[in-house]
């Protein structure tokens, strides 16, 4: 017997133990890579876009002739690995899942561009009606630190202090990207209730605006609101967006069109500049009240001073002061993919007072939270639902709204994708066919080697897009 040599003993010994020294994502990506129906997941999430976290089904859809009961197409989960297939989790998100935000964005850039040039079911006229790009902003709730382009943040030659002892201005050049940004002058000056009141109110002075839009509209050609709407419809979409401050400021187009909507012209007296002045006028009147509460007495909710309006212009004229179809489209579908967690803030809901003690945010987003939980447990505040809203600082919003008229909806833009994606109807135009499925729910989400792969999947593509962006920009026309 020849004595084993150390070396020797130690790499079989060093099997057992150099597994155990691998990550546990590590040794689930060994797992994974040996399961059977391994290249077929892989297909399945490059199908999916790589999605973070898919929602996986099972089950089958059967269609049939129903004149001779033929099985003109069938699918089946039996024959896939587990016996399941992922699909989307369509979060908008950013932060939750990129691929999936990426395809949304994409269906509100066609949303919002459909009612603003026409095309996928809208009418192409809606390019010749009056269309302003409109920012409504929240007021101020206290002096707070700027980024102003290299300039002083808030400069006083007096050096005066607030009645906490707290100096009123600040001297400092801050850049975008410094934390004080946003941040109070005086954490005890800012009115904290005010902001997450005004949050809790701002869906309300939303749909009292657009109501009080047409009332100017009417009145400022002298005829009653009823008759209004036998000449014109208003339409909208707008995004919700948060500032580093954390509040939010809307992002609107909004659009005039006949009685019928967007198929019909809007009289001739509709004109681009009766709307701006409608716009101005009705968002200067409009205000909201809270319900009296002796922690905050009634407040009244007014849109802030800051309000941008813009005509857009259609693509085909390029006039460098107006805001272009694409470029509003492009503006708006970038918010969407973007929630409070971006601007610092955390995606999920709040379940007690505890988990915003530990929430990582800043001092500011913190007391917001903090205030909302507060007020949220007033039994006079009930009905504005500060506890369930308390991580988007009081504000229950959606992120993008528009009115029925405006354009197509994201569930249209799904449809004809999976059309498109599927390859289309198959060719069975003149029979009466007749489809049958059946799914469940079987789990959701990736282990962690899965989650990985995904990622990279999601990246490929990415690159993919990108690159097949600058070949056609090179002029690389049919770049597959
Ligand atoms: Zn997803
Ligand atoms: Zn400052
Ligand atoms: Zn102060």
């Amino acid at each position: 017997m020849f004595p084993i040599s150390d070396k020797a003993r130690r790499s079989v010994l060093d099997e057992p133990e150099r597994l155990r020294l691998l990550s546990s994502t590590e040794r689930d990506l060994i797992r994974l890579v040996h399961e059977p129906g391994y290249s077929r997941w892989l297909e399945q999430i490059t199908s999916i876009g790589g999605c973070a976290h898919p929602i996986y089904l099972a089950g089958h859809t059967t269609t049939h002739d129903v004149a001779t009961g033929e099985v003109l197409r069938h699918y089946d989960t039996s024959g896939e690995p587990g016996g399941r297939m992922p699909v989307r989790c369509r979060n908008r998100r950013e932060t939750r899942c990129e691929p999936c935000s990426y395809l949304h964005a994409g269906d509100t850039f066609h949303l919002v561009r459909a009612g603003l040039l026409g095309g996928k079911g809208v009418a192409e006229g809606v390019q010749r009606h009056p269309r302003l790009f409109v920012t409504l902003t929240a007021p101020s709730f206290g002096a707070v630190h700027g980024a102003f382009d290299g300039a002083v943040c808030r400069p006083r030659r007096d050096g005066g202090v607030c009645e906490h002892g707290r100096p009123a201005g600040c001297g400092q050049r801050h850049t975008e990207n410094d934390p004080a940004v946003g941040q109070p002058l005086c954490r005890d000056c800012y009115d904290y209730a005010g902001h997450v009141l005004w949050h809790a109110s701002a869906g309300k002075l939303w749909n009292r605006y657009c109501h009080m839009l047409r009332r100017h509209l009417a009145t400022a050609v002298g005829i009653t609101q009823t008759r209004l709407r036998e000449h014109l419809t208003l339409s909208f979409a707008k995004v919700a967006e948060y500032q580093k401050r954390g509040a939010v400021h809307f992002h609107a187009v909004v659009r005039l069109d006949g009685p019928d909507g967007p198929s019909s012209p809007p009289p001739l007296w509709a004109t681009t500049d009766l709307l701006s002045d409608a716009v101005r006028s009705a968002a200067d009147q409009i205000e909201v009240h809270t319900p009296y509460s002796p922690a905050t007495g009634e407040r009244v909710i007014k849109w802030g001073k800051q309000l941008d309006v813009h005509a857009i212009r259609s693509d085909a004229f390029t006039e460098s002061s107006a805001m272009t179809d694409s470029a509003v489209a492009a503006y708006v579908a970038k918010y969407v993919s973007k929630s409070v967690g971006d601007s610092g803030g955390i995606d999920y809901r709040i379940q007690d007072v505890d988990s915003i003690r530990l929430a990582p945010v800043n001092a500011h987003l913190r007391a917001l939270m903090a205030t909302s939980w507060r007020l949220g447990g007033l039994p006079e505040l009930e009905g504005l639902n500060l506890r369930a809203w308390a991580h988007t600082l009081g504000y229950r919003g959606h992120v993008l709204t528009k009115s029925r008229q405006y354009s197509t909806t994201y569930g249209e833009l799904r449809a004809v994708r999976a059309d498109y994606q599927g390859g289309g109807a198959l060719a069975l135009e003149d029979r009466e066919t007749v489809t049958e499925s059946a799914w469940r729910y079987v789990g959701s989400g990736h282990s962690p080697a899965e989650a990985d792969i995904a990622y990279g999947i999601a990246e490929d593509l990415a690159n993919l897009r990108k690159l097949r962006k600058e070949m056609i920009a090179e002029g690389w026309r049919y770049a597959a």
